[in-house]
């Protein structure tokens, strides 16, 4: 368990002043400008050592994406944006971090600018984050106010910060889809190559990053990248917001180890599962777009990149869901499906047809009304859905999926049955 001595995210509660009094007594903005004067290379190769990987989800390490911004200047400005249109089922981790803690990401964003040679940040909030914006937006307005960013700001780095409210539209989190709504367009996905880091917001260098991987590298850097790197496990470092949700009897968002065994997570965080462990079916340990772990599996599952990987499923956001015995399985991941279905921006066609077929097979299976064959058909629609798409919402779509039917493949089987056996019984509806 994490030492508090090492927590990052003193305010994750709402306990203190989340202003820029308060954030300074907690230490923010604390040595900026020596940060900012070793040099951007020394911020990049510190970044790198920390180990740090994106906290969007990917994992991609951030030293290294903020290293693919171009070093020659052939006249187009930088930009940094910041994608905080957290909206996946599950997810709510930097929500507490725009609420309670908002110094911490504003000053990570003049670092993080200052070494991709950014003079610009856009914050991209989610549309349905009205307070979550507010207070992002007053900490932003105390950093102007108080010289800390601005032109002729006192850390001698001209930067300026906008907080745009987005939509409530799910695939603006995607970086080319946020960029292209940035630039006031249909928040519609990209094609990639060319990527952001050459081709970016109006055709400029743009590095997208996630609240928490911006928010925690001020502490890094005034903390020391071997301090860091040294939570967790090789590969798996440093701390992480934890999002509990589902059958556990305290909810919560925590920050916590990278490597934390799951068990441990939940008992000691989420208060455990509700009516005990021997009551947990499965949980989706990321947000929705990750497959799901049955309870045999989650005995001994680490919470990290590589843990969740070898139990066939991933990280992500660590917005763990926790179903217990009462769930049925079937319908929830149906759910999920109608979300990817409704949240697909439709211009391609394994995206915009296999998320609709997908779901309307899984809306009957939901209810027994399916044959058995129709299960591997519908894994094949997965797999070709899965990597065939222009952004990852169509893997996204398949994966819950492909998990459920690796995993309960016998309690579809058997609601098929059921339904066989007795064909003028109501059917379970999905809520829609
Ligand atoms: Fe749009 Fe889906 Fe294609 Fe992504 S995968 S671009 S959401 S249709």
């Amino acid at each position: 368990m994490l030492a508090d001595k090492d927590r990052i995210f003193t305010n994750i509660y709402g306990q203190h002043d989340w202003g820029l009094q308060g954030a300074l007594k907690r230490g923010s903005w604390d040595g900026t400008k020596t940060i900012l004067e070793a040099g951007r290379d020394w911020i990049i190769e510190h970044m790198k050592a920390s180990g740090l990987r994106g906290r969007g989800g990917a994992g991609f390490p951030t030293g290294l994406k903020w290293s693919f911004m171009p070093k020659n200047n052939d006249g187009r400005p930088h930009y940094l944006v910041v994608n905080a249109d957290e909206s996946e089922p599950g997810t709510c981790k930097d929500r507490e971090i725009l609420r309670h803690d908002p110094h911490h990401l504003v000053e990570g964003c003049l670092i993080a600018g200052f070494a991709m040679g950014a003079h610009t940040a856009y914050i991209y909030v989610r549309g349905e984050f009205i307070h979550e914006r507010e207070n992002l937006q007053a900490a932003v307005d105390q950093a102007y106010e108080a010289r800390l960013i601005g032109k002729n700001n006192v850390h001698g780095w001209d930067f300026d910060i906008y907080v745009h409210h987005g939509a409530g539209a799910y695939i603006c989190g995607e970086e080319t889809a946020l960029i292209e709504s940035l630039e006031g367009k249909k928040g519609q996905p990209r094609l990639k190559p060319p990527f952001p880091a050459n081709v970016g917001l109006y055709g400029c260098p743009t590095t997208v990053n996630n609240v928490e991987s911006i928010a925690v590298a001020p502490t890094i850097l005034r903390r020391g990248a071997a301090w860091f790197s040294a939570i967790g496990r090789p590969n798996n470092v440093g701390t992480k917001l934890y999002g509990i949700s589902g059958h556990v009897n305290t909810p919560c968002v925590v920050e916590d180890a990278m490597g934390i065994p799951f068990k441990e997570l939940i008992e000691k965080h989420g208060g455990g599962v509700r009516g005990g462990w021997d009551n947990l079916l499965a949980i989706i340990p990321g947000g929705a777009s990750c497959p799901i772990i049955p309870a045999d599996q989650c005995a001994d599952l680490i919470m990290d990149f590589d843990g969740c990987r070898a139990v066939k499923s991933s990280l992500g956001t660590a917005g763990v869901l926790v179903m217990d015995k009462s769930t049925d399985v079937i319908k929830a991941i149906a759910r999920i499906s109608y979300f990817f279905r409704h949240e697909s921006c439709g211009q391609c066609t394994p995206c915009r047809e296999g998320t609709g077929w997908m779901w309307r097979v899984m809306d009957r299976m939901v209810a027994g009304r399916a044959q058995k064959r129709e299960i591997d058909l519908l894994l094949q629609v997965t797999t070709q859905v899965e990597g065939h798409t222009i952004c990852a919402l169509g893997d996204a779509a398949a994966w819950p999926i492909q998990g459920l039917i690796r995993h309960f493949r016998p309690e579809i089987e058997k609601r098929i049955d059921q339904y066989a056996a007795n064909p003028h019984s109501d059917p379970v509806p999905v809520p829609v």
